[in-house]
């Protein structure tokens, strides 16, 4: 018989009430299953504000701390957690699931050892606690286990005697999912945003001068005696709500009396990877950027206003596709109802403003001659090998930043840090590195993975690599005494000007000794 004459969805409805029939017949009927649902309480209405302290920490210490002052700023009262630790870890791995992400355990364990911390030291009620506290966090969905976190917080939280506790869910793409309960105390308004994004590029200006000055410090501490005092100024012009431009320039004062000595080769160690591996300052990365310091490299790292135009890009690459469908989708990013071309533009406005006030921002600060990635250059150069659909993470921006860190001499050494069970970042560095490291043979590239514990290994393999790029950053300084035809002693008086600890020569080679030998030779050119 031909199956077109068979009517296979009726021999699917006769067989289904046939097994019905015989399970009523025979007592095996199967109760309807009682599916488990988080309850997930986030009510936090207006007037908990004045008497509920809000819980906030993941990125760096500038980060977390300026964040307080722009919250409390708006009338919020707001405490940053501490850096997660190893203890923080062990809260972690004790009360979370098992085969979560490194992160995972750091963030969720960080929050609960406070909350211990509170009840057994200050000798604070759990019912006290639960009232008086919220903690606010960011989540995502997406391929990655970004998307469960505020859902470990609560297993974890429930597990360690802190049932009830309200974790405030901040959507990356989207507001405050308030899927329950009044959590119309905190108001993701565009005020918020603004705020919200002032302090991240503040942060992101302190880290960078940070970071800029410390390796060539004549005085150890003076950086960051210098840092402590900048934070403490921005974090009051954020809380008083005033402009940023100001305090910044009040630090390019400050921060320029630190007294430096650039005429010095130094490998330069670019830090990429993993969006929280590779911003914490602790235990998460074994406090991988104050190692290298340590062992006398400058470091180069990402700042959190690019992961604020990744996500730009994300919706621009996307709603551009989605202009190409036949109909509108109805997906939860779909263009159904909306007009993808005012949507473009829109987004075209906000990457415009993002860039403008952090050039506004670092101009101010001394940072002269920092660039913001052009994000469609990241994923032109990327895709051939990491496909720009794939997201979770740091999507495409792993590849794209090594190979242009190594095509444009940004930096002597990559190091690409990844939580340990990371899906996406694991899957880069394991695997499509190793392709990008074969095509560029001239890359001193260590990819790492942080468990919490192996600290020692991880920093002799990092030692092995640093090795090679001392040795590079000296003969690129070497080469670049030769072609100015002076002696350093010749070099150093012509300094002059140029001994501003923010001062930056302009990038020739990755080397910043060797840069600011180039410049006072009047060199702009490496030979290939
Ligand atoms: S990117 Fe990796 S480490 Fe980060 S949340 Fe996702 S799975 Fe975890």
């Amino acid at each position: 018989m031909k199956d077109s004459v068979l009517d296979y969805d009726a021999i699917e409805r006769e067989l289904a009430e046939f097994e019905a029939a015989e399970r009523k017949r025979l007592g095996l009927e199967e109760a309807e299953p009682e599916h488990w649902h988080d309850a997930n309480p986030q009510a936090f209405t207006r007037a908990d504000r004045e008497t509920t302290t809000i819980l906030l920490g993941g990125l760096t210490l500038a980060h977390d701390h300026l964040l307080t002052g722009a919250m409390a700023g708006l009338g919020y009262r707001i405490e940053a957690l501490p850096c997660p630790d190893l203890e923080a870890l062990r809260f972690g791995k004790e009360f979370g699931n098992r085969g979560q992400c490194n992160p995972t355990y750091f963030t969720v364990g960080n929050l609960i050892k406070h909350l211990t911390h509170l009840r057994d030291d200050e000798g604070m009620e759990v019912p006290e606690i639960i009232q008086r506290f919220v903690f606010l966090t960011a989540g995502a969905c997406g391929p990655c286990r970004f998307g469960t976190y505020v859902t470990e917080y609560r297993k974890a939280l429930a597990d360690a005697g802190f049932e009830g506790f309200r974790v405030l869910l901040f959507q990356q793409q989207g507001g405050l999912r308030q899927a329950t309960g009044d959590a119309s105390g905190l108001e993701v308004n565009g005020q918020f945003f603004r705020s919200a994004v002032r302090a991240a590029m503040a942060g992101d200006c302190l880290n960078l001068a940070g970071y800029r000055i410390r390796p060539y410090e004549v005085h150890a501490g003076e950086t960051d005696a210098a840092l402590d005092e900048c934070r403490t100024i921005l974090f009051d012009t954020l809380r008083e709500r005033r402009s940023l431009i100001p305090a910044l320039v009040r630090c390019r004062r400050r921060l320029n009396r630190v007294t430096v000595n650039r005429m010095q080769p130094k490998p330069k160690v670019s830090i990429i990877g993993e969006f929280w591996a590779m911003t914490t300052e602790g235990d998460g990365n074994y406090r991988l950027q104050r190692f290298l310091e340590a062992e006398g490299a400058e470091v180069d790292i990402q700042p959190v206003t690019t992961w604020i135009l990744y996500n730009i890009w994300e919706h621009q690459h996307d709603t551009r596709r989605r202009l190409l469908l036949r109909g509108d989708d109805d997906g939860t990013m779909g263009l159904e109802g909306k007009d993808g071309r005012t949507k473009l533009v829109a987004l075209w406005a906000a990457e415009r403003a993002v860039r403008a006030i952090f050039g506004t921002y670092t101009r101010a600060i001394g940072l002269a001659g920092y660039h913001l990635p052009d994000m469609d250059e990241v994923a032109t150069v990327s895709h051939q090998y990491y496909d720009n659909h794939l997201r979770g993470g740091e999507g495409h921006m792993e590849v794209g930043k090594l190979i242009q860190t190594v095509a444009q001499r940004k930096a002597h050494m990559v190091v690409s840090i990844k939580p340990f069970g990371c899906m996406p970042s694991s899957g880069v560095s394991d695997g499509v590195q190793s392709l990008i490291t074969a095509r560029y043979p001239e890359a001193i590239f260590s990819a790492i993975e942080t468990t919490g514990d192996g600290e020692v290994n991880v920093q002799s393999r990092i030692q092995m690599d640093l090795f090679k790029a001392r040795k590079r950053a000296e003969a690129e300084y070497r080469t670049a005494v030769e072609r100015s035809q002076m002696s350093e002693s010749e070099l150093r008086s012509k300094l002059r000007g140029r001994r501003r600890a923010l001062h930056h020569p302009p990038h020739v080679v990755a080397g910043t000794g060797a840069n600011q030998v180039l410049e006072l030779a009047g060199i702009s050119t490496w030979p290939a």
